[in-house]
C-alpha cells in the first residue's frame, strides 16, 4: 500500500527536509523542526504523491487515503490531548497547501476547522471566551465557504460590514458575542441558500472537502500564472499539512508574527521580524493590519521574544541560509507555524552569501551555486538621481512616504488595478501600479509594472515580499494615500493624483513624488564585487562585451569585461553626420564618387576605434567589418513612402526636372538594392566581397587608429573578424585583402602592432568545414543570432509570428534565440570547435550572439571549451558568476569539489 501521510508531533516526526518534493516546502520543514525541537503545533502531511493520484483520478482521492488519514488524525488528537468533533474538547485544525517551492499565498488555507454548532460551545466554555469561539466560527464558515464552497467572500464580508454600521462600530473587534452568533446563523443561511445544502456540520465531511479543495487550489489561475512567470513545472502539485490550531487572537499575551532572520532588502544581519498582538496569521500576511516591529513582543512578552530569537537563530544555522520564519504565541506559548528559506532582493542574496561565508558558515563555492545569475540583473535596476529627487522634494513634490520594501527607483503613470497595467505595459508603457495593498489576484499586474506602491501593509505584507522576489521597487504602508478605486484617483495631503498622472517610487528611501524624477545606473557595491571576484576566481571561461561606443566600453571594463567580442561597426554610421555620407556612398554609382564618400567616413571610423582601443587598453579588441545589406542604410518604409510621394508632385508640377531626375535615381537605386530575402541576400562578407573599397576603409580605419594608440604607448591587440563566411573560398579572398591593406598601414606608419584576422561563425555551412576555415582565420566567433536562424529556418524577425504558439504547444522548451538550442545549433558549435581546432590546436573561439549573458548557454559555452563569451556590458556580471557556476557544476558532476 503506498504510503500517502507523514505526522509530526511531540519531539518527532517521520518526515524530514530530505522529503520536499514528496511533503512540500512547509511540510517537510514542520517535520524537520520536530525532530529539531522547535515547538510545533502536531499534525501530518499529505504527499505531493496523493496529489497526483487524485488528479490523475479525475478528482478522486486514491485508495486508502483517507484511511491513512484517519489513522494520522488519531494520532494528532492523542498528541493534541483533544477530540475531532468532540463536543467537550474539541481539537480544531488548519489545513494548508504546500508545494515543494514556496508560492506565497498562492494556494488556498482554511483555518479552525472542526468548529460546529456543538464544538463552537465547548470552544467557548473552555476558553472563556464566547467571542472569541463565535468570531472563530464565522471566520471559519468565510473561508470554507470560500475556498471550499467557492462562494464569493464579498458575501460574506458584506453582512460583517452592514452589522458593524447598523451598530455604529468601527472595528472588528468591537462586535460583541451574541451579535457574532447572530452573524454566524446569517452565514450559515448564505451557505444553504447558495448550495442547496446545510452548512457540513461533520468535521470529517469537513476535512475531507478542504483537502481536496487545497488539491484543486493548484489549479487557481493566480497559481497557474505564478507558476508561468516563475517557470515552475505544473505537474508538481501540492501537498497538504493538516495541523492543530493554535491561536493567536487569544488576548493581549497572544499574537503572531513573520520574520526574517535578515533583512531581506539589504542582506543586514538583524533580526528583521513583525508582531501582530491578539491577532490570527492571515491578517499579517494579507497586509489587513499593519504589524508592529518586532520590539513590542520583546517589550510584552520578553521571554518569548529571547526564545524566538534563539530559535530563529539556530534555524538558521541548522539550513545554513537566512530564514523565513512565521510564528503565533498563544496565551505565552511559542509556537513555529513554518520556516523556509527567504525570498531576498538581489543585493540581499549577494549580501547574504558573501556574510555567510565571512561567517564559516558556508564557503565561497556554496555562495557563488546560492545566487541565480539573472537576478544579479535586478542589482543594475536605475535609482532615482539624488540630486534630481532633491529638487523635486525642495519642489514640493512629495506626496507621500512608506516603507521602503523594495530597492530600486521607478517613474510611470499611475495605475489602479492590475489588468490595465498589463494591458498597458504590453504597448510598452511605464506603469506604477498603486492598490491599497495587494493580494495574489495582483501578481501579472505586479509582473507587468515598474514599480509597486501599497496604501497598507508591512515590510512582509503580499506586496512587499513578491516585488523582493521579483525585483521591482516597492513601498508599503504609505499611509497617507488613500486610494479611491472606483474614482480611479488617490487623494494624499489634500493633493489628488488621477490615473495616468506620472510620478516616481523610491524603493531604498520609501518616498513618492509627483512627476518624472531621473533615472541613473546603479554601480558596483563592495559586497558584489567581492562576491563576483570569487565569481572570478572559479571561472575558466572569458568574458568579454558586445559594445560599439568607447563610453559603452567604460562600462563594460568597470562590470568586468577581459575585452571586446564585438564590435557592430555598422552601428557606427546611422548618426545624423554619417548617415548621409553612407547614403552617397552607396548611391554612387561610379568607383571614384564612391572612394570620395568612403574617404569622408573613414575619419569618423578610425576616431570611434581610437576611443574604443583607448577605453580597452591592454585587452582584445574584436571589430566586425560591415555585415547587413546596403538598402538597410538607405530609406526606411516610410522615408520611401514620402518618396513615391514627392515624385508624384513633381510629376504633376512639371516644373524641376533636374530635381526629378535625381529622385528618379534615387527611387531606381532603392529599388535595385531591394531583396526578396535579404538576411539571405548581399550581406556580410559578400558584401566585402563584391565591395572591397568598403572593407579596405574600415581595415584601414582601424588600423591607423592601431597604430596612432601603440605609438601612444597604448598596449592594444586589434582582432579584425569578418561576418558571414559560408566557403574556403571567401574566406580565402577576404583573409588576403584585409592583410595586405593591414600590413600595407604598418608599413606606411613605421609602428609595429599585432593583430589577427579571424571569422564569424554564422553559417553553418562554416562550422562543418571548420577544419578548412581555420586554415586562414586565427579566431572564431560563433554569431548565434545568425546560425540559430539559419539552422533552424527561422527569420529572427519573424519569428514572434508563431513562436509564442509553439510555446504553448511544447513544441520548443524555450524560444531558441534567447536560450541557446543545445541539440542543434550546439552540435554544430561542438563540431565547429572540434573541427577548427584539428587545424589549430590553439584556435580562440568565443560566442558574440545575444546567447553570450544567458546562464544556460554561458554554461554550454563552458562545456564546449570555448575562449569567452561575449554579451551586452549590462550582462556581464550575470555572465561572470554562469561562468563560475557552470565550472563548478562540471567539478561536482566530476566528483568531488575536486574534480
Ligand atoms: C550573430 O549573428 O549572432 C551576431 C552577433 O551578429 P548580428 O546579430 O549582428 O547579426
Ligand atoms: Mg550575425
Amino acid at each position: 500500500m503506498t504510503r500517502y501521510v507523514y505526522s509530526f508531533g511531540r519531539g518527532k516526526a517521520e518526515g524530514s527536509s530530505l522529503m520536499r518534493n514528496l511533503l512540500g516546502g512547509k511540510g517537510c520543514e514542520l517535520a524537520e523542526m520536530t525532530n529539531l525541537g522547535i515547538p510545533v503545533p502536531p499534525g501530518f502531511t499529505i504527499t505531493t504523491q496523493a496529489w497526483a493520484h487524485y488528479v490523475r483520478a479525475g478528482r478522486e482521492s486514491p485508495e486508502g487515503l483517507w484511511d491513512q488519514v484517519r489513522a494520522a488524525l488519531g494520532t494528532l488528537e492523542q498528541h493534541a490531548g483533544l477530540g475531532f468533533g468532540d463536543p467537550k474538547r474539541p481539537l480544531l485544525v488548519s489545513v494548508r497547501s504546500g508545494a515543494r517551492v514556496s508560492m506565497p499565498g498562492m494556494m488556498e488555507t482554511v483555518l479552525n476547522l472542526g468548529l460546529n454548532d456543538a464544538t463552537v460551545e465547548a470552544v467557548a466554555a473552555r476558553t472563556g471566551n464566547e467571542r472569541f469561539a463565535w468570531d472563530c466560527y464565522r471566520r471559519f464558515i468565510t473561508m470554507f465557504g470560500n475556498v471550499v464552497l467557492r462562494i464569493r467572500r464579498e458575501v460574506f464580508e458584506e453582512q460583517l460590514d452592514a452589522l458593524k454600521t447598523r451598530l455604529g462600530v468601527e472595528s472588528d473587534p468591537e462586535v460583541p458575542a451574541d451579535q457574532l452568533r447572530k452573524l454566524t446563523q446569517t452565514f450559515k443561511d448564505i451557505v444553504s441558500g447558495r448550495t442547496g445544502s446545510p452548512f457540513p456540520q461533520d468535521p470529517e465531511e469537513q476535512l475531507r472537502l478542504a483537502i481536496n479543495a487545497v488539491f484543486d487550489s493548484w489549479f487557481a489561475k493566480k497559481a497557474v500564472e505564478y507558476r508561468r512567470i516563475h517557470s515552475i513545472p505544473d505537474d508538481w502539485g501540492t501537498a497538504v499539512t493538516v495541523m492543530a490550531m493554535v491561536f493567536g487572537n487569544l488576548g493581549e499575551t497572544s499574537g503572531t508574527g513573520v520574520g526574517f532572520t535578515r533583512d531581506p532588502r539589504t542582506g543586514e544581519r538583524s533580526f528583521y521580524a513583525e508582531f501582530l498582538a491578539n491577532a490570527q496569521g492571515e491578517d499579517v500576511v494579507a497586509g489587513l493590519r499593519t504589524p508592529l516591529r518586532i520590539d513590542a513582543l520583546r517589550e510584552r512578552m520578553p521571554q518569548v521574544y529571547e526564545q524566538l530569537h534563539d530559535i530563529a537563530t539556530r534555524l538558521e544555522r541548522h539550513y545554513k541560509d537566512m530564514q523565513d520564519i512565521e510564528f503565533t504565541v498563544q496565551e505565552g506559548t511559542l509556537y513555529l507555524l513554518q520556516t523556509r528559506s527567504g525570498k531576498r532582493s538581489a543585493a540581499a542574496a549577494v549580501r547574504v552569501a558573501v556574510d555567510l561565508v565571512h561567517e564559516s558558515v558556508i564557503d565561497q563555492h556554496t555562495a557563488l551555486l546560492r545566487v541565480p545569475p539573472l537576478e544579479l540583473r535586478k542589482l543594475f535596476l536605475p535609482v532615482l538621481d539624488p540630486r534630481d529627487k532633491e529638487r523635486a522634494l525642495s519642489a514640493g513634490r512629495l506626496l507621500a512616504r512608506g516603507l521602503p520594501a523594495a530597492p530600486g527607483g521607478a517613474v510611470g503613470q499611475v495605475v489602479f488595478d492590475a489588468d490595465r497595467t498589463v494591458e498597458l505595459a504590453r504597448n510598452g508603457q511605464s506603469v506604477i501600479l498603486v492598490r491599497p495593498e495587494t493580494s495574489p489576484e495582483d501578481v501579472a499586474g505586479m509582473y507587468a509594472s515598474q514599480g509597486i506602491i501599497t496604501a497598507r501593509g508591512g515590510r512582509t505584507s503580499h506586496a512587499a515580499v513578491v516585488a523582493v522576489g521579483m525585483g521591482k521597487p516597492c513601498i508599503v504602508g504609505a499611509s497617507d494615500i488613500v486610494v479611491h478605486e472606483d474614482r480611479r484617483m488617490f487623494e494624499t495631503g489634500g493633493r489628488i493624483v488621477r490615473e495616468g498622472d506620472i510620478i516616481s517610487l523610491d524603493g531604498d528611501g520609501g518616498e513618492v513624488l509627483l512627476d518624472e524624477v531621473k533615472l541613473i545606473p546603479p554601480e558596483i557595491t563592495a559586497e558584489v564585487g567581492e562576491f563576483l571576484g570569487w565569481a572570478d576566481r572559479y571561472r575558466t571561461l572569458g568574458v568579454r562585451a558586445n559594445v560599439d561606443t568607447p563610453e559603452d566600453a567604460a562600462k563594460a571594463r568597470e562590470f568586468g569585461a577581459e575585452g571586446i567580442g564585438l564590435v557592430r561597426t555598422e552601428h557606427m554610421f546611422f548618426s545624423a553626420d554619417r548617415l548621409p555620407i553612407m547614403r552617397e556612398m552607396i548611391m554612387a554609382t561610379e568607383s571614384v564618387a564612391r572612394r570620395s564618400a568612403l574617404a569622408k567616413l573613414q575619419p569618423f571610423q578610425r576616431d570611434d576605434f581610437i576611443g574604443i582601443f583607448r577605453a580597452m587598453d591592454g585587452l582584445p579588441v574584436t571589430i566586425r567589418l560591415l555585415d547587413p545589406p546596403l538598402h538597410e542604410f538607405l530609406a526606411n518604409p516610410r522615408e520611401f513612402r514620402d518618396m513615391i510621394e514627392e515624385r508624384a508632385r513633381l510629376d504633376a508640377l512639371g516644373m524641376n526636372p533636374e530635381l526629378q531626375e535625381a529622385l528618379e535615381q534615387k527611387i531606381a537605386k532603392v529599388d535595385s538594392l531591394r531583396e526578396a530575402n535579404p538576411m539571405l541576400g548581399h550581406r556580410g562578407c559578400r558584401l566585402g566581397i563584391t565591395h572591397p573599397e568598403i572593407y579596405g576603409m574600415q581595415v584601414r580605419a582601424i588600423m591607423e587608429a592601431a597604430c596612432l594608440v601603440a605609438e601612444q604607448g597604448g598596449k592594444i591587440q586589434p582582432e579584425i573578424m569578418i561576418p558571414l563566411t559560408g566557403t574556403v573560398g571567401e574566406m580565402k579572398l577576404t583573409y588576403q585583402q584585409v592583410r595586405r591593406i593591414a600590413d600595407g598601414v604598418i608599413a606606411e606608419t613605421g609602428v609595429p602592432v599585432n593583430y589577427t584576422i579571424g571569422t564569424m561563425i554564422e553559417v553553418p555551412r562554416a562550422a562543418l568545414i571548420a577544419d578548412q576555415i581555420a586554415q586562414d582565420a586565427e579566431f572564431f566567433s560563433f554569431g548565434t543570432n545568425d546560425l540559430t536562424q539559419l539552422t533552424f529556418g527561422y527569420s529572427r524577425d519573424d519569428v514572434a509570428k508563431f513562436l509564442p504558439r509553439y510555446m504553448e504547444l511544447g513544441l520548443l522548451p524555450h524560444d531558441p534565440f534567447s536560450v541557446l538550442d543545445r541539440e542543434g545549433v550546439g552540435e554544430l558549435i561542438r563540431i565547429g570547435i572540434e573541427r577548427g581546432r584539428r587545424t589549430r590546436t590553439d584556435l580562440k573561439v568565443g560566442i558574440c550572439g545575444e546567447h553570450g549573458g544567458e546562464p544556460s548557454s554561458v554554461e554550454f559555452c563552458h562545456q564546449v571549451h570555448m575562449t569567452y563569451v561575449s554579451c551586452s556590458p549590462f550582462m556581464i556580471p550575470i555572465a561572470r558568476l554562469a561562468a563560475a557556476q557552470a565550472r563548478l557544476r562540471a567539478r561536482e558532476t566530476a566528483g568531488g569539489p575536486h574534480g
